[in-house]
């Protein structure tokens, strides 16, 4: 496939720097703490706004790249290929996610306090949306409520599997604002909420896959407690929180699924070359078994029909918006992330123990990337969605 000639160059320059400056750390970051990297990778964030390349997401006026989606895509998969990529140059999820939401709805005030400083990599952000007592994959049923008291929104509620939560400077929140909208997509909205707001309280890192978790790399319960921040916190509309949902969810799985994409490339790699010189006998290279040549072959057909699908899909939202890519968006969801299991499954049954321990990425993403099959919608909800869509075009019409 052929590379746009406008990224070239930029593409060029993250592969050297990522090769030269970031690789190198990756062994410390699977021994340490996070926490422990900061000041290491705050350098090394230094270098990625001095190549030009950083917040590669945005637009030139807000000091990216200027990128259309499916140009971006591009950016992503080179930038997934080490688990440090997107962290570096800013474009980490999910504070994508909410750059682009405070761009489109925010006020000129909200993006002076929140936007800028995010985008200047000084804060860090998460969205808290799912409820551990509500089911996450119906998006419109929770019961976190901001009640309207003087110049206040009043929010109390409980949330969990907040991303990044700790440490973060402010979270967007979804919470019920008119329980007596006629239809449920309509009663929540998202309030910024700073994490220093009395009465937002982070319960604790939820340890994930034997993990604790901590700074960008956690899950948080929060408890929200009669956590009271002003009205204009408000993001968009009042009764817009799902509508704004929906915008990020679109271009979010571009993200994703090209940042799975250079996960896959980096496993086949280090499955290719470890089944090259891992010797069953002399002469006899793993590489030789007729097994491991068919995971490879598989492994690479799979990787680029995911790419292509991937691409397509972002070129239709760039053309026509998100809503008219909903099958589209559906189908790479669960096919791209059956691919990253399927070929980190594969790299590790190739390198046998030493796969599984954590001194290895692939370990390291196995556990860490189990969640692509849940997070942004269970492969369940995207295949029903497909399945309904082309159904549809049957005369059957299936309800959820
Ligand atoms: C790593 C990770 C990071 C996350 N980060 C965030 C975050 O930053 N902010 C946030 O708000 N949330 C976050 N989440 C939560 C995520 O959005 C929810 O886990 C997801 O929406 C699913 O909701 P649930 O876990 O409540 O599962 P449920 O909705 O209870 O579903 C349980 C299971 O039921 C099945 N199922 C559900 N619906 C259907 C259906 N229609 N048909 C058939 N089967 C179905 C699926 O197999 C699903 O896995 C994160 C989750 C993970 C794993």
């Amino acid at each position: 496939m052929m590379t746009p000639e406008k990224l070239q160059g930029s593409l060029e320059k993250i592969r050297t720097f990522l090769q030269s400056e970031i690789l190198p750390l990756e062994s410390e970051f699977l021994r340490r703490p996070f926490r422990e990297l900061l000041s290491l990778l705050r350098e090394k964030r230094g270098k990625a706004k001095a190549l030009g390349l950083w917040t590669p997401h945005l637009p030139e006026k807000l000091g990216g790249l200027g990128l259309s989606l499916s140009e971006f895509a591009r950016v992503s998969e080179e930038l997934g290929r080490t688990p440090l990529g997107h962290y570096v140059f800013n474009c980490q999820a999910p504070d994508i996610g909410n750059m682009e939401i405070l761009i489109e709805n925010a006020t000129a005030d909200q993006k002076q306090v929140w936007l800028e400083p995010l985008i200047r990599g000084d804060i860090r952000s998460c969205f808290s949306m799912t409820e551990p007592e509500f089911a996450g994959s119906n998006p419109v049923w929770m019961s976190t409520a901001a009640v309207k008291e003087g110049s206040d929104y009043v929010l109390n509620g409980h949330k969990w599997f907040t991303s990044a939560a700790d440490g973060a400077a402010f979270a967007v929140v979804m919470a019920i604002t008119n329980p007596d909208a006629a239809k449920p997509h309509h009663r929540a909205s998202q309030i910024i909420v700073p994490t220093n707001t009395p009465g937002f309280r982070l319960v604790r890192n939820i340890p994930v896959m034997g993990h604790e978790g901590e700074d960008y790399l956690s899950h948080a319960e929060i408890r929200y407690e009669n956590c009271r921040v002003p009205q204009q916190n408000l993001l968009g509309q009042e009764g817009e929180g799902f509508t704004l949902a929906q915008q990020r969810l679109g271009p979010g799985r571009i993200h994703h699924c090209m940042r799975w994409i250079g996960i896959c490339e980096r496993a086949f790699e280090m499955m290719c070359s470890y089944a090259a010189r891992r010797q069953l006998a002399p002469g006899q290279p793993l590489a030789s078994r007729q097994i491991v040549q068919e995971w490879i072959a598989e492994s690479r057909a799979e990787i680029v029909a995911s790419r292509l699908m991937v691409l397509q899909a972002a070129e239709k939202i760039d053309k026509e918006g998100s809503r008219a890519a909903r099958q589209e968006i559906s189908l790479i969801k669960f096919f791209v992330a059956g691919v990253l299991h399927k070929v980190l499954d594969r790299a590790i049954q190739t390198h046998g123990a030493l796969g599984l321990t954590n001194d290895s990425l692939l370990s390291y993403w196995y556990r860490h990337e189990r969640g692509a099959r849940i997070y942004d919608g269970p492969d369940e909800v995207h295949k029903s969605v497909v399945a309904r869509m082309i159904l549809k075009e049957y005369g059957v019409e299936i309800s959820i």
